[in-house]
């Protein structure tokens, strides 16, 4: 084959490619599902699985609010990928552009999509926690990502919070009243709350797991999760929009997340009093929580981190 002749091809394959791969990348929009919570407010809920190069990092669920200028995005997703693909979601419902950005944690999913963002001229917020874990652990979190997400994470560039609160913040955006509340480590070093006071809905981001088995990581509190959870049942929320599954009550978020750390933490203080070691962790029968997604893949991870945190209380 001639040089000129296998250039020609060579391009023509490129274009085919990236025609594809931007069909395929609309299709992975469609994996996202969209729940009206309240007027204005809507829930983007993403798979439960672990991140892949299908679901583009956006492996959590994510929420926004119409705005008579614009649109206030929670959270921005796990790759540049993944911030268009919530873009794409959030149009189905209004052309308004993206206006604002809160970021309720640290985990990359909720904060690696703010540069798409602001580059068309969002504000990014958080709280100093927050914003502070993602200064920690933005390099180590982004290579992670990058080897579970392939491809898709191409462009992807992590940016911190550009402002950050200190402490629980009223803010008017546009008409819209809601309050930023930082509630300390929990899932991950400092999580941050949205609330809206008017209509009683919260988004609760990494502080609240529903339908599936919440992680306890290297990187969590089990301890302070808990007490995260009971500032949460102090604001009575009427609907909860969690960091994973789909929008939720006080009553089953309590379930699924308080009900299972306060279990683990119960436990573990029974093996530590019998002087077990941390391979007894392994044995507690955690079976009432099996109806949870990821349960085999996680529940013994859990009960060792919360073993190694009650060792040094
Ligand atoms: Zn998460």
């Amino acid at each position: 084959m001639n040089t000129n002749k296998s250039f020609i091809l060579k391009c023509a394959y490129i274009l085919v490619a990236s025609i594809l791969s931007s069909y395929a990348s609309i299709a992975r929009a469609a994996s996202l599902d969209i729940e009206q919570v309240a007027p204005n407010i809507y829930a983007i809920i993403g798979p439960l699985e672990q991140r892949s190069e299908l679901n583009l990092a956006n492996n959590a669920t994510f929420g926004f609010i119409v705005s008579d200028e614009g649109v206030i995005l929670i959270d921005s997703g796990g790759t540049l990928e993944g911030a268009k693909a919530l873009e794409r979601v959030i149009h189905t419902i209004t052309p308004k552009p993206i206006t604002h950005i809160i970021n309720t944690g640290g985990q990359d999913h909720r904060w690696f999509g703010n540069h798409y963002f602001t580059e068309k001229g969002a504000v990014t917020i958080t709280s100093t926690m927050t914003q502070a874990d993602q200064q920690q652990r933005g390099s180590s979190q982004a290579d992670n990502t990058a080897r579970l997400t392939g491809p898709s994470w191409t462009g992807t560039e992590p940016h911190a919070a550009q402002k950050a609160l200190s402490d629980s913040t009223r803010l008017e955006i546009s008409g819209i009243t809601l309050k930023i509340i930082p509630v300390g480590p929990a899932h991950t070093g400092g999580e941050t709350l949205v609330w809206l006071p008017k209509q009683k809905v919260l988004f609760s981001g990494d502080v609240v797991y529903v339908e599936r088995m919440l992680g306890i990581g290297s990187q969590s509190h089990h301890h302070e999760w808990i007490k995260a959870f009971e500032k949460i049942v102090e604001l009575q929320p009427e609907i909860i929009v969690p960091g994973h599954g789909h929008p939720t009550t006080l009553a089953i978020a309590t379930q699924d997340t308080y009900n299972y750390l306060t279990f683990l933490r119960n436990e573990v203080s029974k093996l530590l009093q019998a002087d077990e070691d941390i391979s007894s962790a392994s044995a507690i029968d955690q079976s009432q929580f099996s109806y949870l997604k990821v349960y085999e893949q996680i529940k013994n991870r859990n009960a060792q981190r919360v073993f190694e945190e009650m060792e040094w209380e």
